[in-house]
């Protein structure tokens, strides 16, 4: 945890030149509901767990580019990732939202979402995903979305993974959020970083390191979905369902 609220929450070569991104492209386009949320969650002590805007721009484009309609979100947090879709998508859009606990969304992201005009395309779903997505699919959602964002237990990706290959049609698109873990997935095994009272290797920012480096190989070897690992924001991977 301590190194995790140390890290930066790009992977770019300066700090320099995300600033520069963020005001010459980014900042000038964003949304000001999207906007005013960000800058409500920045009082959240685990604020950097938010999309970045440049990442919620990349987004966006994609759901436009792809025509989606129907959605999937696992991990809301205050609701930078699902305002973001939910601008996105067309008036009748539909995203289902999930997350494991609803007050960061509700005291947080709600007014902005309801202020955008967009709140009748959400439908928020509170507990555990790994619960949920099997319940969608007993609800015979199957093939049923264009569209899926995974940001939340990383060490449950690969599970996820097997779920949403059968929610998301032939097609259509799952993104992997933080798939490059601040860069630390090309650093040796151990880091010299480590919590107190916690083995090296064994403190949380090891274990998810460790459990990315595993997910990116089940990623990079399953024929069912076409990759790219693109280096925005913490590294998002995009699979693309193919059969
Ligand atoms: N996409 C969000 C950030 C998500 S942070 C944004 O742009 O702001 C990760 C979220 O995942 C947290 O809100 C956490 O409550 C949720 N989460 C963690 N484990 C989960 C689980 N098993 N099921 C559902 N949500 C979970
Ligand atoms: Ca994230």
């Amino acid at each position: 945890m301590e190194r995790l609220l140390q890290e930066k929450k790009h992977i770019l070569k300066s700090e320099a030149l995300q600033e520069y991104i963020m005001k010459t492209s980014v900042l000038p386009r964003e949304n000001e509901a999207l906007k005013k949320l960000r800058e409500a969650t920045m009082s959240h002590e685990w604020s950097l767990m938010s999309v970045p805007p440049e990442q919620g721009q990349f987004m966006s484009l994609l759901l436009k580019l792809m025509n989606a309609s129907k959605t999937i979100e696992i991990g809301v947090f205050t609701g930078y990732s699902l305002l973001t879709t939910a601008l996105a998508l067309p008036e009748n859009g539909k995203i289902t939202a999930i997350d494991l606990d609803r007050e960061s969304f509700y005291n947080i992201g709600l007014p902005f979402i309801k202020e955008a005009g967009v709140e009748h395309k959400i439908n928020f779903l509170e507990g555990d995903a790994h619960l949920l997505l099997d319940k969608l699919l007993e609800e015979g959602e199957e093939g049923r979305y264009d569209f899926a964002f995974v940001d939340a237990d990383k060490l449950n990706n690969a599970h996820y993974h097997e779920r949403l290959l059968k929610l998301v049609r032939i097609g259509g698109l799952i993104a992997y959020d933080n798939t490059l873990w601040f860069g630390s997935v090309a650093e040796p095994e151990i880091s010299s970083v480590t919590e107190p009272g916690k083995a090296p290797g064994e403190d949380f920012f090891d274990r998810v390191r460790r459990h990315t480096k595993e997910f990116n190989k089940i990623l990079a070897s399953d024929h069912r979905v076409e990759i790219s690992q693109v280096c925005i924001g913490d590294g998002v991977t995009l699979c693309l369902r193919l059969s």
